[in-house]
């Protein structure tokens, strides 16, 4: 097998066939190409009616209401107006505080850090060795400064699976604001917003087939007001929330992406737990090989393992034709080691020796055969090379 695989789901999906040809029917002059805020013409009614129809879609899938939805440019950006949105409410307050986790994305992470600068405390709840948040110490953590808890749902690098309806239920009865990173689990993970007690939730297209470039922030809409302060100014789309013209291609991309994505949840999870599963049965007798979070509270499409004294950049050149990663797709030197691993209790050298697998739909069992037969191989040549 010459052919080259990917295996890195995780960090971007190619764009699905379906998905880009209905796209290409909103660019050109044949096409529905209008602003949507042009209300006075069929180019932008056609336009809005489009993007509203794609709103309906992605709600009726997640079980919001319509009004409910926002486009933004990326998860992202919607993890920065969730929490910037909240906190520039508490810049003139004293003793507020946000809590969120070790694990979460940089997203998460790097605007936390911006609040701080502000005035605003940062508390981290730790997690357990294998990457989980327990509801307890979050509930502990809790103070009457508290103004938002922003938990991931399921973990980018370990694919740890957080237990968000405890966590909102947590935040419910104590009435602070519950944001939820999902990034990983819409379009793979069965969603209804009406049971779940969150309040503001992050996605983004380019993880289940559709287009880079485009997200969505989910601002739960009932009694309880959620007051956000826009990042972006201007003409006042979305509510005032997100000015700047709502691109219709990447929403239309998106809604679609989501509908097929949704279609085959149950099929796919049921697959690709198989090959999870077989990847792991095929490799798990490698000396020296350890896995890190826990089989069978994760997601299975993520899978993060590890060779002992095998540095993982070198087993990733030698695996050639198989796109694996180190851990998250970042390219910064801050995060050159994993936070994600160490927030697990590993040391430096376990980290670099650690690589996270993903896999997805255009993943086929043939694929899994062919990796674990190369894994087999070329740790044993590692070995004896070094
Ligand atoms: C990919 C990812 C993000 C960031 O998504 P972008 O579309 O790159 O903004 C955020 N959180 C998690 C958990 C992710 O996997």
């Amino acid at each position: 097998m010459k052919k080259l695989i990917y295996l890195d789901y995780a960090s971007t999906t190619p764009v699905d066939q379906q998905v880009l040809k209905e796209m290409k029917n909103y660019f050109t002059i044949k096409g529905t190409f209008g602003n949507p805020s042009s209300s006075l013409h069929p180019f932008g009614i056609n336009a809005k009616n489009a993007i509203e129809n794609a709103r309906i879609n992605i709600s009726n899938i997640i079980g919001s209401k319509k009004e409910e939805i926002i486009f933004t440019s990326s998860a992202t950006e919607s993890i920065n107006l969730a929490i910037k949105g909240i906190a520039f409410n508490y810049l003139n307050f004293k003793n507020k505080n946000i809590i969120t986790s070790l694990m979460e994305h940089q997203a998460v992470l790097e605007t936390c850090n911006f609040i701080k600068r502000l005035g605003i405390k940062i508390i981290y709840i730790k997690n357990s060795h294998i990457g989980k948040i327990n509801v307890n110490t979050l509930e502990k953590k809790i103070t009457n400064g508290t103004i938002l808890v922003s938990i991931m749902h399921i973990n980018n690098e370990i694919g740890i699976i957080n237990d968000i309806n405890q966590i909102g239920y947590i935040c419910k009865k104590k009435n602070i604001f519950f944001h939820v990173d999902a990034t990983q689990s819409v379009g793979k993970y069965l969603f209804n917003l009406k049971n779940m007690n969150i309040d503001l939730l992050s996605f983004s297209a380019h993880k289940f087939y559709g287009p880079k470039g485009i997200g969505v922030l989910y601002i739960k809409n009932n009694k309880k007001k959620i007051n956000l302060l826009p990042l972006i100014h201007g003409g006042g789309q979305e509510n005032g929330l997100r000015s700047g013209t709502l691109a219709i291609h990447q929403i239309i991309g998106m809604s679609t992406a989501l509908k097929i994505s949704n279609s085959i949840i149950k099929q796919e999870k049921k697959r690709i737990t198989f090959l999870k599963k077989k990847l792991w049965n095929g490799i798990k007798n490698i000396p020296g090989i350890y896995l890190n979070g826990n089989f069978k509270n994760s997601s299975p499409y993520i899978i993060n393992i590890g060779f002992k004294n095998i540095f993982n950049k070198i087993l990733i050149l030698e695996m050639k034709n198989i796109a694996i990663s180190t851990s998250s797709a970042c390219n910064s030197n801050k995060y050159h080691l994993s936070y994600v691993l160490k927030s697990l209790g590993l040391n430096d050298k376990l980290i670099q020796s650690s690589i996270r697998i993903s896999f997805g739909k255009f993943t086929t069992e043939k694929e899994i055969d062919y990796t674990v037969e190369k894994f087999n191989l070329i740790i044993n040549k590692i070995r004896k090379k070094y």
